[in-house]
């Protein structure tokens, strides 16, 4: 809908004040605030965020609904567990890991889990193999680094009460388990708008945060009211933002993932992820542990694997592109050229190898009076055309500019010859449209030859096709002449 006024940018109103009002937290003590009234206000903000969500999904009727739903469903839960923090931290300063708190943080995780995942499933179009595995190979080596720093001396701590170890473990459990969605995310398919920028900050501030808070507790060190705060007050601002942006109605735009070369960003993330494990390996060894060996080869297992799949992917994404002509989608003449050597086994009847190569006539003329382009619409429709008059077996393959070629296996002179005419009236017999209120008659020449052996190496029957295609020119064109090679095989 286009009303022509100018909306007020909102989100960048809120960012605003959202930053204000976490200079503000931090200000408060110094202006004689008490620790509760500094909670509140934590409060505020949090459950600003959580209204900021609800007021976008209002105003901007996403299509992605339910995901955004989830999303404020989850900020909700971490309202509500900021309220029941303050309250029982004002109450009762020495309690540490607050139950009933740590029972509405903990229910966030799923549910924002669940909503990248129905984002997930609204970008991705295709094959996401590719980014399956880049989620998987950063995921693993945040694993082990977590699993070795964080999870396992949580879990190994001495004098620690179950409720407490269990809360401290699950912190990191569920972090890494949106880590891994929030990669398939952001690694997958989709646009990157504005709003899906200001999520991806909130999910980063989010982890940043809950990783320094397990160490810190882990350490002794946690504290209220300290920098940590910050990391996630501006998440929760971020949320806020990206829910109000103009964008977040097309946070779920599909777009396709790029699997035939990777990023130097994305590179550099798959280096450090995959680099965990000697880092990892090497520290263990000079701080003389070796609890986490099993670990470290069941992580280091996994990422060759990864990195094995990766590499067969990018070999066949090339390989894809090196014998598929860009402008036609045809075959490239390099994958004939392994056919004819290299046919693969079939039943056989007792036929020949057929080669054909279709050439435009006076195709220079279109280009010349009609431009390029037009020149180009006259090749993808011969290759359509060549496509519909050949056999499902036959390989199609751009040969050179405005030559194509047919190889044809299992077939007699006369089938290569019959084929060869239906090539070419498919093409003369319907005009083709070459630009704006132009068609044009095209016609092709077509030379062809078969070999009962075709012998590695040699380019005999080529040589005699494209003999052939010259007499078709020569005699006029828009016809079809068939050559003889040499009865016997040359030797070498
Ligand atoms: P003939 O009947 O003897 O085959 O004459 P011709 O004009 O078809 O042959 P010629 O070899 O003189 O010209 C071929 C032209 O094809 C020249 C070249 O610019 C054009 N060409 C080659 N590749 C492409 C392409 O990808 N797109 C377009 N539009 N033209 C191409
Ligand atoms: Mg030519
Ligand atoms: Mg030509």
């Amino acid at each position: 809908m286009t009303t022509g006024q100018r909306r007020p940018p909102l989100h960048l109103w809120w960012l605003l004040g959202g930053t204000f009002a976490v200079v503000a937290y931090y200000l408060l003590p110094l202006a004689g605030a008490s620790p509760a009234g500094q909670g509140a206000w934590y409060c505020v903000i949090s459950s600003g965020s959580a209204a900021a969500v609800l007021a976008g999904q209002r105003m901007h009727r996403p299509q992605a609904r339910a995901a955004w739903w989830l999303l404020g469903a989850g900020q909700i839960m971490f309202t509500t567990g900021d309220i029941a923090y303050t309250v029982i931290t004002t109450n009762d300063p020495s309690a540490s890991y607050p139950v009933v708190a740590n029972l509405f943080y903990l229910a966030q995780y799923p549910l924002v889990a669940a909503a990248l995942a129905l984002l997930i499933r609204r970008r991705s179009t295709g094959n996401n193999a590719t980014t399956f595995i880049d989620a998987g190979t950063v995921a693993t080596g945040a694993t082990l680094l977590w699993w070795t720093y964080l999870i396992q001396p949580i879990v190994t701590a001495p004098g620690v009460s179950t409720a407490d170890r269990f809360a401290a473990t699950a912190y990191p459990v569920m972090d890494l388990a949106v880590l891994a969605v929030a990669l398939r995310l952001v690694l997958g398919g989709g646009r990157h708008t504005t709003s899906f920028h200001l999520l991806t900050g909130f999910l980063t501030l989010t982890l940043l945060a809950d990783t320094a808070y397990g160490l810190q507790t882990l350490l002794g060190e946690f504290v209220n009211g300290s920098w940590l705060d910050a990391l996630w007050l501006a998440g929760y601002v971020l949320l806020g933002a990206a829910a109000l942006h103009p964008s977040m109605r097309r946070i779920d735009e599909p777009g396709p993932v790029n699997t035939e070369s990777i990023s130097r960003w994305r590179l550099g993330l798959l280096t450090a992820a995959v680099m965990v494990v000697p880092a990892v390996l090497v520290v263990e060894h000079l701080r003389g542990s070796r609890t986490n060996l099993l670990i470290i080869a069941a992580a280091c297992t996994v990422l060759f694997l990864l990195v094995l799949a990766r590499m067969a992917g990018l070999v066949s994404a090339q390989r894809q592109l090196a014998i598929t002509d860009e402008l036609t989608g045809l075959h490239t003449r390099r994958f004939l050229q392994e056919r004819l050597e290299a046919p693969p086994p079939r039943p056989r009847r007792d036929g020949e190898t057929g080669l054909l190569i279709v050439d435009v006539d006076h195709f220079k003329q279109v280009n010349d009076t009609y431009g390029h382009p037009a020149g180009d619409r006259v090749l993808i429709e011969v290759a359509r055309r060549l496509e519909q008059a050949c056999r499902r077996d036959d390989v199609i393959a751009r040969f050179g500019g405005e030559e194509f070629a047919i190889l044809a296996a299992d077939v007699s002179r006369t089938e290569l010859h019959e084929l060869a005419e239906r090539v070419r009236h498919s093409i003369v017999a319907q005009p083709v449209p070459v630009t704006t209120g132009v068609e044009l008659t095209v016609t092709v020449s077509l030379g062809g030859a078969t070999t009962p052996r075709v012998i590695p190496g040699s380019d005999e029957l080529v040589r005699v096709a494209d003999a052939a295609l010259y007499a078709a020119k020569n005699a006029g064109r828009d016809r079809v002449v068939l050559g003889h090679p040499p009865a016997a095989p040359l030797p070498g």
